[in-house]
């Protein structure tokens, strides 16, 4: 390990203040879907991890490094897009000579199979989702051997949200009702099909709807809508927006139904939703939940993985800060509830812990 000499500290700082004044750090700008080049101006698009690239101590780049890393999120109204803006600004900030970008997609499914197609190189996706890629099963065809595992976070629970007035109290009342199932290739669709199919429904008798969750909270809000699925952690932040301004209602699943989801597939835990995780909300809600957790491609070499593992777990202070959920990332239970082989990188820099 190298010792920083402070004239590489004072060089540092001056190009990060150069840097700032250039036009944004990139992510940020990067980090939406469609406000990319905001700023115009040359250069902006090298503002990222290679000016700020060294670090307290890390390994130096090797030459079969990526040095240019995509992370997949969610949409923007959900938890993932924080989350992994703030993971991808970790790794662009201390990986030397890698610039790293969070940018939003249709989650889960997508993500999974982006990730093996090489188009990206990092993703937040729910355990059950890449467990059912690796094994090829469910909405895979063949299995998805490009990625590994390298963390779980936090639980994302099935949110069945509903307003005052639309006569939705339980899973069967959605029978003929207007329902948003989630983006298309996200996981809240796959967590809707199953959890109608256990309460005895399928999605043709719903009049389904393919929207992200901040579509689905404005056509709940205009009446569009009777009722939205949103895999998610708590608070989501479409929910929370809904919240401020409409009767929100979460919807309980019922016990039977759950038994048999958790029986059928084995990612599914029991987790009520405490009745403070939103504005005017007075009960618990009974639901199930998944992990969301972090993958990784195998095209990334392993002591790139283990370098980009370690300064996530030394800048966890801004996982945290990025939403509420992201303080659950810890290398205590990093590993609970996940459901495919780690990445040798991450395997390695865990093993060091011990
Ligand atoms: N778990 C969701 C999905 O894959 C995304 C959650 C989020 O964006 O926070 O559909």
């Amino acid at each position: 390990m190298r010792k920083i000499s402070w004239l590489f500290v004072l060089v540092l700082t001056l190009s990060l203040v150069l840097a700032a004044c250039g036009g944004g750090s990139g992510e940020d700008s990067e980090g939406g879907t469609d406000d990319e080049g905001s700023g115009g101006e040359e250069g902006t698009e090298e503002s990222g991890g290679d000016s700020g690239g060294s670090d307290d101590g890390g390994t130096e780049a090797g030459e079969d490094w990526v040095e240019n890393i995509t992370l997949l999120t969610g949409g923007e109204a959900g938890v993932y897009f924080p989350l992994g803006v703030a993971l991808a600004d970790i790794i662009d900030a201390n990986v030397d000579g890698v610039t790293a970008t969070g940018v939003s997609s249709g989650a889960s499914v997508t993500n999974a199979e982006q990730l093996n197609n090489g188009e990206a190189q990092l993703a937040l996706v729910q355990n059950d989702i890449a467990y059912f890629g690796a094994e090829g099963i469910n909405m895979f065809d063949s299995p998805l051997e490009n990625y590994s595992g390298m963390f779980t976070i936090y639980p994302e629970t099935i949110q069945l949200v509903t307003v005052e007035g639309t006569g939705v109290e339980s899973v069967s009342d959605l029978e003929g009702m207007r329902v948003a199932i989630g983006d298309v290739g996200s996981g809240t669709e796959a967590n809707a099909t199953q959890i109608l199919e256990a309460h005895g429904l399928s999605v043709e008798d719903i009049n389904a709807q393919s929207l992200d969750f901040a579509d689905a909270s404005t056509n709940l809000q205009d009446g569009n809508i009777d009722a939205a699925f949103v895999t998610a952690g708590t608070p989501t932040g479409a929910i929370q927006e809904l919240s401020a301004s409409a009767d929100v209602r979460l919807v309980n699943m019922e016990q039977d139904a759950m038994d048999s989801l958790m029986e059928e597939y084995n990612y599914y835990v029991q987790q009520d939703i405490p009745s403070d995780a939103y504005e005017n909300f007075d009960s618990e809600t009974t639901t199930v939940a998944v992990q969301a957790m972090m993958i990784g491609s195998n095209d990334i070499p392993e002591d790139q993985m283990h370098e980009i593992t370690r300064v996530i777990f030394e800048n966890l202070d801004e996982v945290a800060n990025a939403h509420v959920r992201g303080e659950e990332l810890s290398i205590d239970t990093a590993e609970d509830g996940m459901s495919i082989d780690l990445h040798p990188g991450v395997q390695s820099y865990y093993d060091e812990q011990q």
